[in-house]
């Protein structure tokens, strides 16, 4: 039976033997009356012992009674021990992700987007960034100072990076990422770089030496070569093929000593580029004929230019990357081939583009194209004289001028490399 229906018996039961009292002393109604007010009192007094228990918020009553208030008792009970359970879940869930975000070696500290506040921060930012628990609520910003966090911290856009060294320790370099998520908080990542950079400057140091090291015995051999080639003797006339074969060599080992070392200058020298005014107009018209000059007249240049559009930078530095664009689509466009070469602005940004209607490059080598001695056709790129660090060259010089190379290519139609570079105030 439901309790609802016990309870109406019950309350049946009570009235019909409160009737019964009150008959055998002549006065029915009044021990009706009587009933109905023990009743009553008893379930305000069951009512204030469920409302204390429900107030007090745990333990159990010493005598939990039956019917519709033992069933009340039941259903709270029920409710209160999920509720238990729900919660002891959740402490397991979220102990077991402090000992996670504590495991991990990268620093992570959360803030809020606008104001910067730390409002959570894990065992490695702690070691790391020497935050401790009554930072909570400071803004991040204000613990760490570094002019290249805060720049980073500012712009608060997602991907990008800024390296510095850890407020604790000078030693020890740090890497900062900032990822904004949910409506108004952002992580901020912290790895330690300190081995990755002193690795990868072990390997700038090794490319430099061993470059520097190579100059001299190949500028002697090629020295040795050409006296050879260029003397009237026996050794001319019998050794002239592989003599020749070894100057190109030799000229080739040149070339690419050459490249490293500039790539190294490029990587190492911390100075930005020299803020002179470069006439890149007269620059590119110089290497244009440059280009013919190499062409010998198999292609047909197009050539416009936005006259008085100079940039702020280093000339030797353009000259390199500009140079090293038209060399290539005069090396790998077929004869008959047109090439067109564009300097111009739109307002947002001044590029210099060198089209042709060359070989093309497949998809998915383009990301690739930048890499140090990465080819498409590594035959090809040998047969022309490459060195396979012209690209390599080029990314290094645009970034140093705050730009970016942006390359559209098909194959069997032809490449379009741009050099893209934000305008410049003034
Ligand atoms: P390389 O000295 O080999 O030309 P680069 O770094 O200048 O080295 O270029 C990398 C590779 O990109 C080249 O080997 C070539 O395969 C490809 N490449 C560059 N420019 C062009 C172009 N204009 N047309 C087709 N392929 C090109």
């Amino acid at each position: 039976m439901s309790p609802w229906g016990a309870e109406l018996w019950r309350l049946a039961g009570a009235l019909a033997a409160g009737a019964a009292g009150g008959l055998a002393v002549g006065r029915p109604w009044f021990g009706l009356w009587m009933t109905t007010m023990a009743l009553l009192a008893w379930h305000l007094w069951r009512g204030a012992l469920f409302q204390r228990w429900l107030a007090r918020g745990s333990g159990r009553l010493a005598r939990e009674p039956g019917g519709l208030w033992g069933e009340l008792y039941d259903r709270v009970l029920a409710l209160r021990r999920r509720q238990q359970q729900r919660k002891r879940l959740l402490t397991a869930y979220l102990s077991r992700f402090r000992e996670l975000t504590d495991a991990l070696p990268d620093g992570a500290v959360v803030v809020r987007r606008d104001g910067g506040e730390i409002q959570w921060f894990n065992e490695a930012a702690r070691r790391l960034l020497g935050l401790r628990s009554q930072d909570l609520g400071q803004r991040l910003n204000n613990l760490v100072r570094h002019p290249a966090f805060l720049d980073r911290f500012r712009a608060a856009e997602p991907g990008g990076s800024a390296t510095f060294p850890a407020p604790v320790d000078g030693r020890r370099l740090l890497e900062a990422t900032v990822v904004p998520y949910g409506t108004d908080l952002a992580l901020v990542v912290f790895r330690d770089v300190t081995r990755i950079h002193r690795l990868e400057r072990m390997r700038r140091d090794f490319v430099a030496n061993i470059s520097h090291e190579l100059k001299t015995p190949i500028t002697v051999l090629a020295g040795y070569l050409e006296t050879l080639a260029e003397g009237d003797g026996t050794c001319a006339r019998r050794w002239g093929g592989p003599l020749e074969q070894m100057r190109e060599q030799v000229e080739r080992m040149q070339r690419i000593v050459e490249d490293l070392l500039l790539l190294s200058r490029l990587e190492t020298d911390p100075s930005p580029p020299s803020e002179r005014e470069v006439d890149v107009p007269a620059l590119v018209r110089e290497l244009v004929e440059e280009a013919r000059a190499l062409s010998g007249g198999r292609h047909a240049f197009s050539v416009e230019i936005q006259e008085g559009l100079h940039l702020r930078g280093s000339a030797a530095e353009l000259r390199s990357a500009f140079a090293n664009l038209l060399t290539n689509a005069v090396r790998y466009t077929p004869a008959g081939g047109r090439i067109r070469v564009r300097w111009r602005a739109d307002g947002r940004r001044a590029c210099f583009e060198v089209e042709d209607t060359g070989p093309g490059i497949p998809a998915h080598h383009l990301p690739r194209l930048t890499e140090r001695f990465y080819r498409v056709d590594a035959g090809r790129s040998r047969d022309t004289g490459g060195t396979g660090l012209g690209l390599a060259i080029v990314k290094h010089v645009l970034e140093r001028h705050g730009a970016r190379l942006e390359i559209w290519s098909e194959p069997g139609k032809g490449s379009r490399f741009a050099c893209c570079f934000p305008c410049q105030e003034g």
